[in-house]
């Protein structure tokens, strides 16, 4: 059953259940057929008895009968019985017949006279007997006639005559009914192949993707918009968020390995420009300092890349709770003050009781990002101010410096991975910082922008959703 395909399942369920109700209307149309045609069988026989009781007259004494008479006379009892030629000995297989009250058959006829000449009379009331397996419904009527008493009209019939006509409805059921199954069985079976022809080509071409590795492909089921429709819809989206990720992490490789070439070839040049020939102690002591510099930007790269995947790839790990928003911002302004890079003062206004939920440890990331930037792109002498308040719905982080600025055409670009706007005075940076900045922004459903002015200085604001 279970390698049955679906269209094959559907079709089994539907027979069943057409099987089934087919069987049902069968018996209830038998069952209520049956009745029908005993109780028409009755009336009939009724009818017929209580039409023939007026057709029976007796006569003391009658003239001479004309000729041209068609009625029946015979001798009783001193008189005459008169059957009139309405009487219906036998109309519709109801047999009518006319007895003396000792049950001797005087006219008509009786197709088992003999099985019923025990059987007292009962005035208006239908009796039953069997005879040779067949049901048979006795009428009996007391006829009243003038100056005779005793004379009885027994009206028999069998219930094989109603049997006939329900076997030929059965018989017409019986042949109608599974054709009418066969015949559905067949429509249903186009039908739910029909239905289930886009499942087919939603999971061949899944089975594609999956073997091709291509996931630029894509399920065509054409025009419409019913669920199978949208099935194949969201496995497209699904295929596009596949195809972004990979793309996205391709590139990140690629970016990576290229960010790592340039400390390494300056590392190796470096080595071998030294080991040329001997050199003086100071010689070495600045080839150790390049190649320390080196050493240091590419564990930082290393580094900022580990924190970058993990934040991107699995952001979950990453717990929320209650965070002192004034605090984090005094205490990261605090220790990054002590730089005192390039003689830049580090200043903040922030606003008391500022609380947020979001993780501290990429909070103060964000922050210091920002303030590392600041002061790496600042002038000498400049200043850094960062700025703390709550706004609408959510906490506002800015940071603002008086550096060399941004031109507007690279505010956009910044914000991408490994992307460096001013090599010249990037030192350690790795072109991750923003990047990440942004990201820890959006995992607090948040967005950070810029506003830069080249040779003025740049203002990098943080909107957090509390
Ligand atoms: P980096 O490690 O190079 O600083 P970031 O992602 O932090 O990488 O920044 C990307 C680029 O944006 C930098 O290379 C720099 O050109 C520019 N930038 C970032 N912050 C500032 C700033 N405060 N002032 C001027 N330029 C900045």
């Amino acid at each position: 059953m279970k390698n049955l395909s679906i269209r094959v399942k559907i079709t089994m369920w539907f027979t069943l259940i057409l099987v089934f109700i087919t069987s049902c209307t069968y018996v209830i149309v038998f069952s209520v057929n049956r009745q029908l045609m005993q109780k028409t069988i009755r009336d009939e026989l009724i009818r017929t008895v209580e039409d023939n009781v007026d057709e029976v007259e007796y006569y003391k004494n009658i003239g001479k009968i004309d000729p041209q008479e068609v009625d029946y006379y015979m001798a009783f009892r001193g008189g005459y019985l008169e059957i009139d030629d309405d009487f219906l000995d036998k109309v519709n297989e109801v047999y009518t017949s006319l007895y003396s009250e000792d049950v001797t058959l005087l006219y008509g006829e009786n197709p088992i006279s003999r099985q019923t000449a025990d059987l007292e009379f009962a005035d208006a009331k239908i009796q039953h007997l069997t005879v040779n397996d067949t049901l048979y419904y006795i009428f009996d009527r007391k006829l009243v006639l003038e100056g005779l008493e005793g004379l009885w009209l027994r009206g028999v019939v069998s219930e094989n005559q109603g049997m006939t006509q329900m076997a030929a409805i059965t018989q017409l059921l019986l042949l109608f009914l599974p054709l009418f199954v066969v015949l559905a069985v067949i429509g249903g079976y186009l039908f739910a192949r029909r239905m289930l022809r886009p499942i087919q080509e939603i999971s061949e071409s899944a089975a594609r993707i999956g073997d091709s590795g291509d996931l630029k492909e894509r399920i065509e089921l054409g025009g419409g918009n019913d669920e199978l429709h949208q099935l194949a819809a969201s496995f497209n989206e699904m295929f596009q968020r596949l195809e972004d990720a990979f793309e996205t992490e391709r590139q990140f490789t690629s970016d990576a390995s290229h960010e790592l070439r340039t400390p390494i070839s300056v590392i190796t040049a470096q080595c071998e420009m030294t080991l040329e020939e001997t050199r003086s102690v100071e010689e070495y002591k600045l080839a150790l300092r390049t190649i320390q510099r080196q050493g240091r930007k590419m564990s930082k790269l290393i580094n900022d890349m580990l924190d970058f995947t993990r934040l991107e790839m699995r952001a979950e790990s990453y717990t929320r709770e209650s965070v002192d928003m004034t605090e984090l911002v005094r205490s990261v302004c605090f220790d990054m003050a002590l730089i005192k890079e390039k003689n830049i003062t580090l200043k903040c206004d922030v606003q008391e009781g500022v609380r947020m939920q979001g993780n501290r440890q990429l909070l103060s990331r964000l922050l210091a990002n920002l303030i590392s930037n600041a002061y790496r792109y600042g002038r000498d002498d400049g200043c850094i101010l960062v700025g703390l308040k709550l706004v609408g719905q959510g906490t506002e982080l800015s940071v603002c410096d008086n550096g060399i600025g941004i031109l507007p055409e690279e505010q956009t670009k910044i914000f991408r991975r490994f992307y460096q706007a001013d090599n010249s005075h990037s030192g350690l940076g790795t072109g991750l910082g923003l990047s990440m900045a942004y990201e820890i922004a959006q995992f607090h459903g948040g967005e950070i922008r810029v506003e830069s002015e080249p040779g003025k200085g740049s203002k990098f604001t943080v909107i957090l959703k509390n």
